[in-house]
């Protein structure tokens, strides 16, 4: 667990406070418009932090507009500034760009070479120490700092028993991440406004970084599998290389690197990560959907039809009940079952509950409500009538808080 907590906007980060919620936004960052309707999307979708690229003058000139039209919509989610090669040059050319955004990302593999690096280095983390600025020392397996990885090699040629290339690769993502966080500090960045991370795309790789990270790091862990890939193997993998390493206590903020399907949203990213976090027990984010696999006892078409529109209802219902002021809803657990093996008693320990009674049946279930069987539910509307219970559920159990 890090030492240190970090602020960032309305937002406290580390030291065992809740893992939080990252995503980046893929949009020009010079289209002010879009920009600002997907950081707008992300946010209420659940990111808790957005990031967006600043890559040339026409993205940093954007950055404040963007900010202006952010919280304008009253949105007051902190915005972090993506910068590689030239960020010494825009934060020193467009102050108005530093001042909008709450942190900035840089990546020490791609900050120049030889006296350069370590000069735009120190230009970046003086402007942020100006500028009270969160600054992420963000290393990635794809952009690792050359010369120290050549040095690293080379001093591992001399040892007696040398490490594999993969393993010194390994550590120097871990030395490059630590080295310019000593020397952030060491410029005047206090411990408290650095965030550290070092991503990379395969899961056993990303295990062995984050562990010494997590041996040798006093700083708040941003914690992510870099190009995790698209759909279920993206998913899958982010979720077993995060679950392993949050359930030992590594990583204060997740991001969880997805590919977008072709017309997929953005926000599939939150929803993943919020899901990883909600099934370790770490955070409630959503009503949960308990729903079987379904087998040869139901009629499985019905039933996993009610557990998509029930989880799609939930989803999209959920921030309008927050709106209205509604509390506690996150931890509402609703079951869709298919069958009575285990239905009933899921239904029982579920908040609401419903469950069909096997195959081949009429259109029809059974409800439970808090552990008791309160009636049936059939016909072709029976779907829409169990989400009408829950709705009638929510208004009854959490307005006003719980
Ligand atoms: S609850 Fe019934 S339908 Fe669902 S998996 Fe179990 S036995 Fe099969």
């Amino acid at each position: 667990m890090s030492d240190c907590t970090v602020k960032i906007g309305d937002l406290v980060i580390g030291k065992g406070r809740p893992v939080a919620v990252q995503s980046m936004a893929n949009t020009s960052t010079a289209d002010v418009e879009a920009t600002v309707k997907q950081i707008l999307e992300l946010a209420r979708a659940g990111s808790e932090l957005v990031r967006f690229t600043v890559k040339d003058e026409e993205d940093a000139k954007a950055v404040a507009h963007i900010r202006d039209r952010v919280r304008e919509a009253g949105c007051r989610v902190p915005l972090i500034g993506d910068f590689h090669y030239n960020g010494h040059l825009l934060l020193s050319k467009y102050p108005d760009c530093l001042a909008a955004l709450d942190k900035l990302r840089i990546n020490p593999g791609n900050v120049g070479l030889g006296s350069s690096h370590d000069n735009n280095f120190k230009t970046m983390i003086e402007l942020a120490i100006k500028s009270d600025k969160v600054v992420r020392i963000g290393v990635n397996g794809g952009s690792i700092d050359k010369e120290l990885y050549a040095h690293l090699l080379e001093e591992n040629r001399h040892q007696n028993t040398p490490k594999s290339d993969r393993d010194v690769f390994l550590h120097a993502m871990v030395e490059s991440a630590l080295q310019s966080a000593q020397k952030a500090e060491e410029y005047g960045l206090a411990a408290d406004h650095i965030v550290v991370s070092a991503k990379i795309s395969q899961v056993p790789d990303l295990l062995k970084v984050y562990r010494e990270l997590g041996r040798r790091s006093k700083y708040v862990l941003h914690l992510g599998l870099t190009e995790a890939g698209q759909g279920v193997k993206g998913t899958v993998s982010s979720a077993v290389a995060l679950g392993i390493l949050l359930n030992e206590g590594i990583g204060d903020t997740i991001r969880v690197s997805l590919t977008p399907q072709p017309g997929q949203s953005r926000t599939q990213e939150v929803y993943v990560a919020q899901e990883i976090l909600q099934s370790m027990g770490l955070r409630a984010f959503l009503p949960q959907v308990v729903s079987c696999p379904g087998c040869g006892r139901t009629s499985s078409t019905l039933f996993q039809s009610i557990a998509l529109k029930v989880s799609e209802y939930l989803r999209e219902r959920f921030p309008i009940w927050k709106d209205m002021g509604f509390r506690g809803i996150e931890d509402m657990k609703v079951a869709v079952m298919g069958c009575i093996v285990n239905g009933p008693g899921e239904g029982k320990d579920a908040n609401i509950g419903l469950s069909l009674p096997g195959r081949g049946e009429d259109p029809k279930a059974i409800i439970f409500v808090d552990g008791q069987r309160e009636g049936l539910v059939s016909g072709e509307d029976l779907a829409n009538q169990f989400i009408a219970r829950i709705e009638e559920y929510v208004k009854a159990h959490y307005q006003g808080g719980n």
